[in-house]
Protein backbone atom coordinates (compact mmCIF):
# COMPACT_ATOMS: atom_id res chain seq x y z
CA UNK A 1 0.00 0.00 0.00
CA UNK A 2 1.62 3.72 -0.77
CA UNK A 3 0.36 6.01 1.40
CA UNK A 4 -1.18 9.02 0.22
CA UNK A 5 -1.28 11.74 3.10
CA UNK A 6 1.09 13.41 2.10
CA UNK A 7 0.14 13.81 -1.68
CA UNK A 8 -3.35 15.07 -0.88
CA UNK A 9 -3.42 18.66 0.71
CA UNK A 10 -6.87 17.73 1.92
CA UNK A 11 -4.64 16.01 4.02
CA UNK A 12 -7.16 13.15 4.17
CA UNK A 13 -5.84 9.64 5.50
CA UNK A 14 -6.24 7.23 2.09
CA UNK A 15 -3.56 4.86 0.11
CA UNK A 16 -3.28 3.75 -3.84
CA UNK A 17 -2.18 0.28 -4.28
CA UNK A 18 1.16 1.24 -5.72
CA UNK A 19 3.24 5.15 -5.98
CA UNK A 20 6.00 6.22 -8.41
CA UNK A 21 8.00 9.51 -8.35
CA UNK A 22 8.68 10.04 -11.83
CA UNK A 23 11.74 12.42 -12.29
CA UNK A 24 12.38 12.03 -16.24
CA UNK A 25 11.39 11.14 -19.82
CA UNK A 26 12.73 8.04 -19.15
CA UNK A 27 11.12 6.65 -16.07
CA UNK A 28 7.88 6.60 -18.14
CA UNK A 29 9.49 3.97 -20.39
CA UNK A 30 8.14 1.30 -17.98
CA UNK A 31 4.72 0.34 -18.38
CA UNK A 32 2.21 0.98 -16.21
CA UNK A 33 -0.75 -0.73 -16.02
CA UNK A 34 -4.39 0.69 -15.52
CA UNK A 35 -5.43 2.01 -13.25
CA UNK A 36 -3.39 5.20 -12.50
CA UNK A 37 -3.68 8.56 -11.63
CA UNK A 38 -1.06 11.65 -12.08
CA UNK A 39 -0.73 13.60 -9.61
CA UNK A 40 1.36 16.85 -9.27
CA UNK A 41 1.17 18.81 -5.76
CA UNK A 42 -2.11 16.83 -4.86
CA UNK A 43 -3.70 20.54 -4.33
CA UNK A 44 -6.66 19.78 -6.56
CA UNK A 45 -7.61 16.40 -5.87
CA UNK A 46 -10.32 14.83 -3.31
CA UNK A 47 -9.54 11.48 -2.92
CA UNK A 48 -13.55 9.84 -1.89
CA UNK A 49 -12.28 6.48 -0.93
CA UNK A 50 -8.68 4.25 -1.45
CA UNK A 51 -7.57 4.13 -5.30
CA UNK A 52 -7.15 0.75 -6.06
CA UNK A 53 -4.20 1.42 -8.60
CA UNK A 54 -0.92 3.21 -9.11
CA UNK A 55 0.02 7.27 -8.33
CA UNK A 56 2.61 8.61 -10.62
CA UNK A 57 3.61 11.30 -8.98
CA UNK A 58 5.35 14.37 -11.26
CA UNK A 59 8.63 15.15 -9.74
CA UNK A 60 10.73 16.23 -13.27
CA UNK A 61 12.61 19.41 -11.96
CA UNK A 62 14.55 21.76 -14.42
CA UNK A 63 14.23 25.81 -15.53
CA UNK A 64 15.67 26.65 -18.52
CA UNK A 65 15.67 29.97 -20.10
CA UNK A 66 16.19 31.98 -23.45
CA UNK A 67 16.13 35.05 -24.94
CA UNK A 68 13.32 35.03 -27.53
CA UNK A 69 12.11 38.43 -29.94
CA UNK A 70 9.04 39.21 -27.51
CA UNK A 71 10.42 38.19 -24.40
CA UNK A 72 12.30 35.42 -22.91
CA UNK A 73 11.44 31.54 -23.18
CA UNK A 74 11.22 29.39 -20.38
CA UNK A 75 11.31 25.66 -20.23
CA UNK A 76 10.09 24.29 -16.83
CA UNK A 77 10.08 20.33 -15.58
CA UNK A 78 6.31 19.54 -15.08
CA UNK A 79 7.54 18.49 -11.04
CA UNK A 80 8.63 21.87 -10.06
CA UNK A 81 6.58 24.12 -8.12
CA UNK A 82 4.74 26.96 -9.74
CA UNK A 83 5.44 29.14 -7.02
CA UNK A 84 9.04 28.59 -6.70
CA UNK A 85 9.09 28.90 -10.50
CA UNK A 86 7.74 32.93 -10.37
CA UNK A 87 10.03 33.34 -7.65
CA UNK A 88 13.22 32.25 -9.11
CA UNK A 89 11.76 34.08 -12.41
CA UNK A 90 11.97 37.16 -11.39
CA UNK A 91 14.78 37.18 -9.24
CA UNK A 92 16.26 37.20 -12.88
CA UNK A 93 14.36 39.83 -13.99
CA UNK A 94 11.24 37.70 -15.98
CA UNK A 95 7.70 38.67 -14.94
CA UNK A 96 4.00 38.21 -16.30
CA UNK A 97 3.22 34.91 -13.64
CA UNK A 98 2.93 37.16 -10.20
CA UNK A 99 -0.76 37.40 -10.10
CA UNK A 100 -0.71 33.46 -9.88
CA UNK A 101 1.60 33.06 -6.98
CA UNK A 102 0.53 31.02 -4.10
CA UNK A 103 -1.25 29.17 -5.80
CA UNK A 104 -0.40 25.65 -4.82
CA UNK A 105 0.58 22.51 -7.09
CA UNK A 106 3.57 22.05 -10.07
CA UNK A 107 3.87 22.99 -13.36
CA UNK A 108 2.79 20.39 -14.54
CA UNK A 109 -0.56 20.12 -13.06
CA UNK A 110 -1.63 23.66 -13.66
CA UNK A 111 -2.34 23.72 -17.24
CA UNK A 112 -4.53 20.97 -17.09
CA UNK A 113 -6.79 23.15 -14.44
CA UNK A 114 -6.19 26.47 -16.35
CA UNK A 115 -5.16 28.00 -12.89
CA UNK A 116 -6.00 31.65 -12.99
CA UNK A 117 -5.97 34.19 -10.21
CA UNK A 118 -6.87 38.19 -10.18
CA UNK A 119 -7.73 38.30 -13.92
CA UNK A 120 -4.48 35.75 -15.37
CA UNK A 121 -4.88 32.72 -16.70
CA UNK A 122 -1.58 30.35 -16.80
CA UNK A 123 -2.75 29.24 -20.54
CA UNK A 124 -2.40 32.95 -21.49
CA UNK A 125 1.57 32.65 -21.69
CA UNK A 126 1.96 28.98 -22.48
CA UNK A 127 4.00 28.33 -25.74
CA UNK A 128 4.02 24.56 -25.91
CA UNK A 129 3.31 21.35 -23.57
CA UNK A 130 5.15 18.46 -23.70
CA UNK A 131 3.74 15.23 -22.93
CA UNK A 132 4.38 11.22 -22.75
CA UNK A 133 1.18 9.11 -23.71
CA UNK A 134 1.01 6.66 -20.92
CA UNK A 135 -0.39 4.46 -23.43
CA UNK A 136 2.34 3.27 -25.12
CA UNK A 137 4.92 5.97 -24.41
CA UNK A 138 5.39 8.03 -27.65
CA UNK A 139 6.02 11.47 -26.91
CA UNK A 140 4.02 15.07 -28.00
CA UNK A 141 4.84 18.09 -28.26
CA UNK A 142 1.11 20.54 -28.57
CA UNK A 143 1.01 24.00 -29.06
CA UNK A 144 -1.16 26.35 -26.89
CA UNK A 145 -4.22 26.49 -29.54
CA UNK A 146 -4.24 22.64 -29.26
CA UNK A 147 -4.65 22.43 -25.67
CA UNK A 148 -8.02 24.14 -25.62
CA UNK A 149 -7.40 26.05 -22.70
CA UNK A 150 -10.90 27.33 -21.20
CA UNK A 151 -12.39 28.32 -17.23
CA UNK A 152 -10.46 25.83 -14.96
CA UNK A 153 -10.22 23.28 -17.71
CA UNK A 154 -7.98 22.02 -20.92
CA UNK A 155 -7.99 19.67 -23.64
CA UNK A 156 -5.83 17.27 -20.44
CA UNK A 157 -9.24 16.74 -18.83
CA UNK A 158 -10.52 14.79 -21.51
CA UNK A 159 -11.18 11.36 -21.36
CA UNK A 160 -8.89 10.38 -24.51
CA UNK A 161 -5.50 12.63 -23.17
CA UNK A 162 -6.40 11.43 -19.26
CA UNK A 163 -2.81 9.24 -20.43
CA UNK A 164 -0.70 12.32 -21.27
CA UNK A 165 2.13 12.79 -18.43
CA UNK A 166 3.08 16.42 -19.10
CA UNK A 167 6.68 15.96 -18.98
CA UNK A 168 7.63 19.99 -19.46
CA UNK A 169 5.91 23.08 -19.94
CA UNK A 170 7.28 26.49 -22.25
CA UNK A 171 5.88 29.71 -21.12
CA UNK A 172 6.63 33.00 -23.34
CA UNK A 173 6.77 35.95 -20.79
CA UNK A 174 6.89 39.77 -21.81
CA UNK A 175 10.46 41.49 -21.41
CA UNK A 176 8.50 44.66 -20.29
CA UNK A 177 6.79 45.14 -17.05
CA UNK A 178 2.60 45.91 -17.52
CA UNK A 179 0.66 44.64 -13.87
CA UNK A 180 -3.01 43.77 -14.73
CA UNK A 181 -4.88 44.96 -11.81
CA UNK A 182 -8.24 45.12 -12.20
CA UNK A 183 -9.09 43.03 -9.05
CA UNK A 184 -9.61 44.61 -5.89
CA UNK A 185 -7.15 44.66 -3.59
CA UNK A 186 -5.22 45.26 -6.25
CA UNK A 187 -6.81 48.35 -7.71
CA UNK A 188 -5.33 51.71 -7.07
CA UNK A 189 -2.15 50.60 -5.88
CA UNK A 190 1.15 52.17 -7.86
CA UNK A 191 3.26 48.95 -8.29
CA UNK A 192 7.38 50.20 -9.55
CA UNK A 193 8.02 46.29 -9.91
CA UNK A 194 6.27 42.72 -10.31
CA UNK A 195 7.86 41.72 -6.72
CA UNK A 196 5.96 44.06 -5.58
CA UNK A 197 2.44 42.82 -7.38
CA UNK A 198 3.63 39.01 -6.15
CA UNK A 199 4.24 40.40 -2.70
CA UNK A 200 0.54 42.01 -2.64
CA UNK A 201 -1.46 39.10 -4.18
CA UNK A 202 0.58 36.96 -1.34
CA UNK A 203 -0.63 38.75 1.23
CA UNK A 204 -4.44 38.83 -0.06
CA UNK A 205 -4.20 35.36 -0.29
CA UNK A 206 -2.97 34.64 3.49
CA UNK A 207 -5.49 37.41 4.45
CA UNK A 208 -8.02 35.15 2.91
CA UNK A 209 -6.88 31.51 2.46
CA UNK A 210 -6.18 28.77 5.11
CA UNK A 211 -2.63 27.54 4.38
CA UNK A 212 -2.92 23.96 3.58
CA UNK A 213 0.13 23.53 5.64
CA UNK A 214 -1.93 23.80 8.62
CA UNK A 215 -5.51 23.45 7.58
CA UNK A 216 -6.04 20.59 4.51
CA UNK A 217 -7.83 21.92 2.09
CA UNK A 218 -7.76 22.20 -1.71
CA UNK A 219 -8.65 25.39 -2.27
CA UNK A 220 -11.18 26.91 -4.18
CA UNK A 221 -13.98 23.63 -4.12
CA UNK A 222 -16.17 24.71 -7.24
CA UNK A 223 -16.12 26.88 -10.01
CA UNK A 224 -17.93 29.90 -10.29
CA UNK A 225 -20.85 29.67 -12.06
CA UNK A 226 -21.69 31.33 -15.49
CA UNK A 227 -25.22 32.09 -16.16
CA UNK A 228 -27.89 33.34 -19.00
CA UNK A 229 -29.07 37.20 -19.24
CA UNK A 230 -32.37 36.09 -18.36
CA UNK A 231 -31.32 34.08 -15.03
CA UNK A 232 -28.74 36.83 -13.89
CA UNK A 233 -31.64 39.80 -14.43
CA UNK A 234 -33.77 37.51 -12.50
CA UNK A 235 -31.54 37.25 -9.70
CA UNK A 236 -30.12 40.92 -9.85
CA UNK A 237 -33.87 42.45 -9.52
CA UNK A 238 -33.98 40.45 -6.16
CA UNK A 239 -30.11 40.59 -5.52
CA UNK A 240 -28.79 44.35 -6.36
CA UNK A 241 -25.39 43.45 -4.46
CA UNK A 242 -24.60 40.55 -6.03
CA UNK A 243 -21.26 40.61 -7.73
CA UNK A 244 -21.18 39.47 -11.43
CA UNK A 245 -19.06 40.18 -14.40
CA UNK A 246 -20.32 40.44 -18.11
CA UNK A 247 -18.03 37.90 -20.59
CA UNK A 248 -17.84 38.63 -23.89
CA UNK A 249 -20.51 35.85 -25.31
CA UNK A 250 -22.84 37.94 -22.97
CA UNK A 251 -23.18 35.61 -20.42
CA UNK A 252 -22.20 36.23 -16.39
CA UNK A 253 -19.93 34.99 -14.30
CA UNK A 254 -21.12 34.80 -10.66
CA UNK A 255 -18.71 34.41 -7.65
CA UNK A 256 -19.55 30.82 -6.13
CA UNK A 257 -17.90 32.34 -2.62
CA UNK A 258 -20.62 34.80 -2.60
CA UNK A 259 -23.75 32.68 -3.44
CA UNK A 260 -22.40 29.93 -0.62
CA UNK A 261 -22.05 32.93 2.00
CA UNK A 262 -25.25 33.74 1.14
CA UNK A 263 -26.86 30.92 1.34
CA UNK A 264 -25.81 30.42 5.07
CA UNK A 265 -22.86 27.99 4.33
CA UNK A 266 -19.76 30.42 5.29
CA UNK A 267 -17.71 29.04 8.05
CA UNK A 268 -20.07 26.17 9.10
CA UNK A 269 -18.75 23.04 10.44
CA UNK A 270 -20.00 19.50 10.21
CA UNK A 271 -18.20 17.34 12.27
CA UNK A 272 -14.25 17.25 11.17
CA UNK A 273 -15.23 19.48 7.95
CA UNK A 274 -16.38 23.25 7.12
CA UNK A 275 -16.07 26.10 5.13
CA UNK A 276 -13.71 28.70 5.60
CA UNK A 277 -14.63 32.02 7.39
CA UNK A 278 -12.90 34.11 5.12
CA UNK A 279 -13.55 32.45 1.80
CA UNK A 280 -16.61 30.21 1.65
CA UNK A 281 -15.63 28.47 -1.84
CA UNK A 282 -12.66 26.53 0.35
CA UNK A 283 -13.77 23.51 2.41
CA UNK A 284 -11.55 22.38 5.25
CA UNK A 285 -10.34 19.18 6.59
CA UNK A 286 -10.86 20.45 10.65
CA UNK A 287 -8.62 18.20 11.87
CA UNK A 288 -9.43 14.22 10.99
CA UNK A 289 -11.87 14.09 8.79
CA UNK A 290 -12.95 11.39 6.51
CA UNK A 291 -13.32 11.68 2.81
CA UNK A 292 -17.12 10.86 2.86
CA UNK A 293 -17.20 13.89 5.29
CA UNK A 294 -16.05 16.35 2.52
CA UNK A 295 -18.51 14.70 -0.24
CA UNK A 296 -21.10 14.99 2.00
CA UNK A 297 -20.45 19.22 2.93
CA UNK A 298 -20.30 19.56 -0.87
CA UNK A 299 -23.37 17.55 -1.86
CA UNK A 300 -25.10 19.83 1.59
CA UNK A 301 -23.80 22.98 -0.11
CA UNK A 302 -24.46 22.76 -3.96
CA UNK A 303 -28.35 21.59 -2.25
CA UNK A 304 -28.49 25.00 -0.23
CA UNK A 305 -27.19 26.57 -3.21
CA UNK A 306 -29.72 25.41 -5.68
CA UNK A 307 -33.03 26.00 -2.80
CA UNK A 308 -31.98 29.57 -2.60
CA UNK A 309 -30.79 30.08 -6.27
CA UNK A 310 -31.55 27.70 -8.38
CA UNK A 311 -27.80 27.48 -9.77
CA UNK A 312 -26.04 23.94 -9.93
CA UNK A 313 -22.41 24.52 -8.69
CA UNK A 314 -19.86 22.11 -9.69
CA UNK A 315 -16.56 21.18 -8.07
CA UNK A 316 -13.62 22.27 -9.49
CA UNK A 317 -11.31 20.18 -7.62
CA UNK A 318 -11.04 16.47 -9.30
CA UNK A 319 -12.43 13.48 -7.49
CA UNK A 320 -10.78 10.14 -7.45
CA UNK A 321 -12.69 6.92 -6.12
CA UNK A 322 -11.43 3.52 -5.76
CA UNK A 323 -11.12 2.86 -10.05
CA UNK A 324 -10.02 6.15 -10.72
CA UNK A 325 -11.53 9.65 -11.27
CA UNK A 326 -15.19 9.76 -11.12
CA UNK A 327 -17.90 12.37 -12.36
CA UNK A 328 -19.93 14.68 -9.93
CA UNK A 329 -22.91 13.24 -10.66
CA UNK A 330 -21.60 9.49 -9.74
CA UNK A 331 -21.05 11.18 -6.05
CA UNK A 332 -24.49 12.34 -6.19
CA UNK A 333 -25.65 8.76 -7.00
CA UNK A 334 -23.74 6.93 -3.83
P1 LIG B 1 -12.81 37.58 -4.63
O1 LIG B 1 -11.87 38.72 -4.90
O2 LIG B 1 -13.67 37.60 -3.43
O3 LIG B 1 -13.73 37.36 -5.89
C1 LIG B 1 -14.68 36.31 -5.92
C2 LIG B 1 -14.77 35.81 -7.35
O4 LIG B 1 -15.16 36.88 -8.16
C3 LIG B 1 -13.46 35.29 -7.84
O5 LIG B 1 -13.58 33.91 -7.90
C4 LIG B 1 -13.25 35.96 -9.18
O6 LIG B 1 -13.33 35.08 -10.29
C5 LIG B 1 -14.40 36.92 -9.34
N1 LIG B 1 -13.87 38.28 -9.55
C6 LIG B 1 -13.43 39.14 -8.60
N2 LIG B 1 -13.03 40.30 -9.19
C7 LIG B 1 -13.19 40.12 -10.52
C8 LIG B 1 -12.95 40.97 -11.64
N3 LIG B 1 -12.44 42.19 -11.50
N4 LIG B 1 -13.22 40.47 -12.86
C9 LIG B 1 -13.72 39.24 -13.03
N5 LIG B 1 -13.98 38.41 -12.00
C10 LIG B 1 -13.73 38.84 -10.76
O7 LIG B 1 -12.05 36.18 -4.65
P2 LIG B 1 -10.84 35.65 -3.79
O8 LIG B 1 -11.28 34.44 -3.11
O9 LIG B 1 -10.19 36.73 -2.96
O10 LIG B 1 -9.87 35.25 -4.94
C11 LIG B 1 -9.08 36.18 -5.63
C12 LIG B 1 -8.44 35.50 -6.82
O11 LIG B 1 -7.70 34.33 -6.43
C13 LIG B 1 -9.48 35.01 -7.81
O12 LIG B 1 -9.00 35.25 -9.10
C14 LIG B 1 -9.59 33.55 -7.53
O13 LIG B 1 -9.96 32.79 -8.67
C15 LIG B 1 -8.18 33.21 -7.14
N6 LIG B 1 -8.17 32.00 -6.33
C16 LIG B 1 -7.86 30.85 -6.95
C17 LIG B 1 -7.87 29.68 -6.23
C18 LIG B 1 -7.55 28.38 -6.89
O14 LIG B 1 -7.71 27.34 -6.26
N7 LIG B 1 -7.11 28.37 -8.12
C19 LIG B 1 -8.20 29.66 -4.88
C20 LIG B 1 -8.57 30.84 -4.30
C21 LIG B 1 -8.55 32.01 -5.04
P3 LIG B 1 -12.11 34.23 -10.87
O15 LIG B 1 -12.01 33.05 -9.98
O16 LIG B 1 -12.56 33.87 -12.24
O17 LIG B 1 -10.89 35.07 -10.85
Amino acid sequence: MFDLSAYNTFNLTVFAKDGREICSKQDLKEPVSRPYIILGGGSDVLFTEDFDGTVLINRIKGIEVSKCSNGYKVRAGGGEILDELIDKLLDKGICGLENLSLIPGTVGAAPIQNVGAYGIEIGDFIESIEAVDLKDGSEHVLGKDECKFGYRTSLFKEPEFSSYFITHVTFVLPDCFKPKQNYAGLQSVEFKSPRQVRDRVIALRNEKLPNPAYVGNAGSFFKNPYVTTEIYEKLKAKYANMPCWQQEDGSYKLAAGWLIDKSGCRGIKHGQVGTWGNQALVIVNLGRAKPHEITALAKYITAEVKEKFLIDLVPEVRLYGKNGEIAWDQIWAL
